[in-house]
């Protein structure tokens, strides 16, 4: 009973978040999706396949388990749940996945290039340079692999998974959303800076203390 409460206040939370991404701009028709981990369960709530941003309600959210199956819901759960999935799995820490092909991320991961770190604001946020993920098919664990394999590594809550796009993570959904949100902007700023030369790297002590800074005094609010 308290985890089926829990799971219906988590679906309002993944339906709510939903509305930021094409409030931000970074999803057209059906593509790009978050979903949220039950605490203490291994479940996961996500969007179902197929669905508009407008047709989205609390009601239409699914519940996964870690391998991807179905537990609760009328519709068929997002094509990218096994990708979210085999993150929360291998990532105790994390709450909430975010998966978008925003425009500017996307291109980047296009060229399989990483994001510098050439922005206070990818120093706060990001720790260092955005990373890039592996190509992987979807189908079997190799998406999820490759954001777990490359984000281990390093501070970054987000990877540019190549020629694909972006997965966040972060200690819940609220702060994935953000991350996504963050990633799409300071993509588009570094592309528009290389238009007209070579943006200046940031030293890396600076980006250490940029991060520690923003991480102790900004990062204990919670944004949903
Ligand atoms: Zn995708």
């Amino acid at each position: 009973m308290i985890v089926t409460s829990r799971i219906k206040e988590i679906r309002r939370q993944v339906a709510r978040l939903h509305a930021e991404l094409p409030r931000n701009e970074l999803v057209v028709w059906t593509a790009g999706n978050v979903s949220a981990r039950v605490p203490g369960e291994d479940l996961l709530v996500i969007k179902p396949s197929g669905v508009r941003y407008d047709e989205i309600t609390p009601e239409n959210m699914v519940v996964t388990d870690f391998d991807g199956t179905l537990v609760e819901g009328d519709l068929s759960p997002s094509s990218d749940t096994a990708a979210h999935a085999y993150v929360y799995r291998h990532m105790p820490t994390v709450g909430g996945v975010v998966h978008t092909h925003s425009t500017y991320a996307t291109a980047w991961s296009a060229r399989g290039e990483a994001i510098p770190c050439v922005l206070t604001m990818i120093a706060d946020e990001f720790g260092g340079e955005i990373p890039v993920g592996p190509f992987a098919l979807i189908g079997d664990d190799s998406i999820g692999r490759g954001i777990v394999e490359t984000l281990r590594g390093h501070r970054s809550p987000a990877v540019l998974m190549r020629n694909h796009g972006v997965f966040t993570i972060g200690r819940d959904a609220g702060a994935a959303v953000k991350a996504a949100v963050m990633c799409e902007d300071v993509a588009r700023t570094v592309h528009i800076s290389r238009q007209i030369g070579e943006p200046l790297p940031i030293g890396q002590a600076d980006i250490d203390s940029l991060y520690a800074r923003y991480q102790n005094v900004y990062g204990q609010e919670p944004v949903t």
